[in-house]
């Protein structure tokens, strides 16, 4: 697997935020991995919105990486804790303010909790997106009495590009595991 986040890119089903996570996290790079978490944490803490406004990927990498501690090792973990401070923490419907660890300082708080005002989200149909398509896969798991080779899960999406995109966010979230036989299964099925 490459280091390098260019090259990742280049990789048939990787993605912005796959390529970035596993620069950041398997080779401990200084690289923003900006999810939906990231960027309310942001627009709070750093922007007082009561939420993030619709995505921007240039904005948001820019955002979070003027955020990143210079040396790669120490932002590189400053990165887990952005996404898990966003997931346990700072979530969407209710943020657990006092036991922030950024309370002092976020400019949300400081600002007296506005509410979000800005533009409205795009609301993703379901038909097409890659929450359907991951749930498809995980579909052709549940039913399998054991792992299952790679050509079963093709089966499922005819997309090829969008069908690798969300085997591998379904690898990287620990949802799919594979086996040293190259096999996939569910986590603890093989
Ligand atoms: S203080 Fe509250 S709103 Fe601000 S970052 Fe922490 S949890 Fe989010």
């Amino acid at each position: 697997m490459p280091s390098d986040v260019d090259t990742l890119l280049a990789l048939p089903g990787i993605g912005a935020y796959t390529a970035r996570a596993v620069a950041a996290f398997a080779y401990g790079q200084r690289c923003p991995v900006v999810d939906t978490n990231v960027r309310r944490v942001v627009a709070r803490a750093v922007h007082g919105a009561g939420d993030a406004g619709p995505p921007s990927t240039t904005r948001d990498m820019a955002d979070v990486a003027a955020l990143l501690p210079a040396v790669d090792s120490v932002a590189a973990r400053y990165s887990a804790a952005l996404m898990e401070l966003g997931a346990l923490v700072c979530t969407a419907r209710a943020p657990r303010c006092a036991d922030c660890p950024v309370f002092d300082t976020c400019a949300w708080q400081l600002a007296g909790r506005p509410a979000y005002n800005g533009p409205a989200k795009a609301v993703q149909k379901f038909a097409g997106t890659d929450r359907q398509v991951r749930g498809r896969l995980l579909d052709v798991l549940r039913g399998s009495p054991g792992p299952v080779a790679r050509p079963l899960l093709d089966a499922a999406w005819s997309d090829s590009s969008q069908r690798d995109r969300c085997l591998d966010s379904l690898l990287v979230d620990g949802l799919i595991e594979q086996t040293d036989s190259g096999l996939f299964a569910l986590p603890g099925e093989h």
